[in-house]
């Protein structure tokens, strides 16, 4: 709830605008927490605030999997043999353990300097593949751990029908998972009528590999998807890449742009694995690729081409997808270092002279984070939802940091939490390093967990 009708000014010594800090920033939040104009005295929330970071990709239910799955197997571990140790974790997971397991997570990410998730949901139905009585609950679940944890959601139900490029069926594992494009249509249309300011719904084709041409023809020709956003894994893996070629005749992302108006509507997950005229046709487009990068690592997935994307002005953003880590630092940090360790440069992706990375990578996925979850400003000013962090100007690493030094440590200097407060739809989530309900929240997740270990 908002505690009065008037706007609240909030001011900052450096707040951070589309062209970067601007000194003695005032923000006013009014009613319906967004950013209007301001007026009367404002409140000083510190040195340093900048808009939150929407992240653009996650799994929830994975959270309570991290680390589970970094021991030696019998088989060459990849990629497929991880999905093995994932499936088998989800079957475990009904609607009252996604919603702890999210609720919790949702927390961490606030904390970190997320302040809306796209989530890619595609655990649907009972673990045995039948629909729950209330078809939606998997994903009411995560609604509601949204509204609790005080995070935006962009919630992309996806769609899954089958279980490779030639077309065959869903395992017993992957059927609860599934849906025609009927029942698709219908889950979309139910799940709409929640949306209000913290909610968007949006599509989510799984991949490439798991929706028949047709159906994904359907589902975009639908009016009802005319105005989504539009999310899909692509080019992930190798196997991916090759069994498309062999398939369909071309590599993903190419197949996609020859059989789908790809534009600024969608967000091409992980996109790893691209020949330099994809590159280009991605960045032409507007389309945004989602970079999960730690979880891109975990996995052993490869390395998206940073450098020609940002040459061809293409959009990003980033997304934390499996969990193994939950901060925006972290990502933005892996997304650069990967690259210095390939190239054995530094500086990559800095477009200009004394450019500064950090604040050259905290723009980008700002803003390709803001077009993948369908908002319509990632920044600052006026008519945009008011989320905004407060970072620590107490914390040693930022001691004599000026306007133009402290993007880069906040980002490279070390790992002690720097986002003090944050704000999310104009309401105080995470004050003073707190979380409004952290505790209840944590001790709910970890029973959860505790329960799921024991079966
Ligand atoms: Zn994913």
């Amino acid at each position: 709830m908002i505690d009065t009708d008037r706007p609240r000014n909030y001011r900052a010594d450096q707040l951070w605008l589309a062209d970067g800090w601007s000194t003695d920033g005032v923000v006013a939040v009014d009613a319906s927490g967004h950013l209007g104009p301001t007026d009367g005295p404002a409140e000083r929330l510190g040195a340093w605030v900048l808009p939150g970071m929407p992240n653009l990709h996650s799994h929830a239910f994975q959270r309570a999997m991290a680390g589970l799955a970094e021991r030696k197997g019998r088989s060459d571990d990849s990629f497929w043999t991880w999905r093995e140790t994932m499936y088998a974790f989800a079957a475990a997971i009904g609607p009252e353990q996604l919603k702890a397991i999210a609720a919790q997570l949702y927390v961490e990410m606030l904390k970190a300097g997320y302040t809306q998730v796209c989530e890619f949901q595609y655990l649907h139905h009972r673990p045995d593949g039948t629909p729950y009585a209330q078809a939606e609950a998997m994903s009411l679940a995560l609604i509601e751990a949204a509204r609790e944890a005080g995070i935006a959601l962009t919630l992309l139900p996806v769609l899954y029908m089958s279980g490779g490029f030639d077309g065959r069926a869903l395992t017993a594992r992957q059927r609860r998972f599934g849906h025609d494009v009927n029942a698709y249509l219908r889950l979309l249309e139910t799940l709409r009528r929640h949306e209000r300011g913290d909610l968007r719904v949006g599509v989510a084709l799984h991949s490439l590999r798991a929706v028949p041409e047709v159906a994904m023809r359907e589902v975009l020709a639908a009016e009802l998807t005319r105005d989504m956003p539009i999310h899909i894994h692509i080019a992930e893996q190798i196997g991916e890449v090759q069994d498309c070629l062999a398939t369909r005749g071309a590599r993903p992302v190419e197949w996609l742009f020859d059989h789908a108006d790809v534009d600024a509507r969608w967000c091409l997950v992980h996109a790893t694995h691209v020949e330099d005229r994809e590159v280009r046709q991605i960045a032409r487009s507007g389309a945004v690729v989602g970079l999960c990068p730690t979880t891109e690592a975990n996995l052993g997935d490869g390395l998206f081409p940073l450098s020609d994307y940002l040459d061809a002005h293409g959009v990003l953003g980033i997304g934390s997808d499996s969990h193994i880590s939950v901060s925006p630092v972290e990502e933005l940090r892996w997304l650069e270092y990967g690259q210095r360790l390939a190239t054995r440069h530094r500086n990559i992706a800095a477009r200009k002279e004394r450019d500064s990375v950090g604040e050259t990578l905290w723009r980008a996925a700002l803003q390709g984070g803001a077009r993948a979850a369908g908002l319509p400003i990632g920044e600052l000013r006026e008519g945009a939802r008011a989320d905004l962090i407060v970072l620590d100007d107490a914390a040693p690493q930022l001691a004599a940091r000026s306007a133009n030094a402290v993007m880069d440590s906040f980002l490279f200097a070390g790992n002690a939490p720097l986002v003090r407060d944050v704000l999310v739809g104009g309401q105080w989530v995470v004050r003073d390093f707190h979380h409004r309900d952290e505790a209840g929240i944590a001790a709910r997740y970890r029973s959860v967990v505790e329960q799921l270990a024991a079966t």
